[in-house]
């Protein structure tokens, strides 16, 4: 059983004492931090509507100790948390334990054509990925000398080479966040080296630092 606090607010200054979000929770619902057994974050939002009170929202799940006692005392709070269905891409896909006659061929290693041979590569199927750019260390010293000197490479630049065009981007991730492949995807990212918080921010971000690693990994 997990509880579900549908909007658990803390003051931005509390924050910046740096307590850690379970002495917080705790003490706001009387328990005492050892009660919590799990705490997941599931939302976060920035409400700086009054510039003199900053708070942070939080949607959470927890698992504390007294589950039932929880819930009853605290009724106006916290809900039984429902576990939504989790969707994978290759849910509705079977390949009756065939496999290709000729491996699928996949242009260009943005992230459509990663997550298309990531698809491809948890079904067990082999793909090739044929990418116009360079790899993306060398793609990033190519950028550096055009900002430096001017010269432009046709082949790899801001838009082409390994990661696709987003990968010199500031990276907020701008998508919707209810279909349900999101989730996968941002999972995804996350196993490939993205911060977590990308999985409850209202705004999540990938910086070109993380792009890279992630590219590199994938
Ligand atoms: C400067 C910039 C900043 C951006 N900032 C953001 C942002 O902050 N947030 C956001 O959500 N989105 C941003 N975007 C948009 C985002 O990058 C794209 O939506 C995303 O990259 C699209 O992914 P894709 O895989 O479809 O295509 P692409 O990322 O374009 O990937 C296509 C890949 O195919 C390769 N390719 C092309 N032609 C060939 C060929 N003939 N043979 C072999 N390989 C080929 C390219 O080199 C490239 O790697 C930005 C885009 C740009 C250009």
């Amino acid at each position: 059983m997990s509880i579900l606090y549908k909007q658990f607010t803390v003051p931005l200054s509390e924050q910046n004492l740096a307590r850690d979000m379970r002495d917080l929770v705790a003490s706001d619902l009387g328990l005492s931090a050892d009660d919590i057994l799990e705490l997941e974050i599931l939302k976060k939002s920035l409400d700086a509507r009054k510039k003199s009170q900053i708070f942070h929202h939080y949607q959470l799940r927890l698992v504390t100790r007294d589950d039932e006692t929880l819930l009853r005392t605290n009724a106006d709070k916290l809900e039984n948390f429902e576990e939504k269905a989790r969707y994978h891409p290759t849910n509705d896909i079977d390949f009756k334990g065939k496999s290709f006659r000729h491996p699928p061929v996949i242009i260009g290693s943005g992230p459509a054509g990663t997550f298309a041979a990531l698809v491809l590569a948890e079904l067990g199927q082999k793909c090739i990925v044929v990418e116009r750019g360079e790899a993306v260390e060398d793609r990033m010293r190519t950028v550096h000398r055009l900002q430096r000197s001017g010269s432009f490479s046709e082949e790899s630049n801001y838009c082409y080479g390994e990661g696709g065009a987003g990968t010199f981007s500031d990276g907020k991730l701008t998508c919707g966040r209810n279909h349900p492949l999101i989730r996968y995807l941002f999972e995804q990212w996350v196993r490939f080296g993205a911060p977590d918080s990308i999985l409850y921010e209202a705004h999540p971000h990938i910086g070109t630092d993380y792009l890279m690693q992630i590219a590199r990994k994938t």
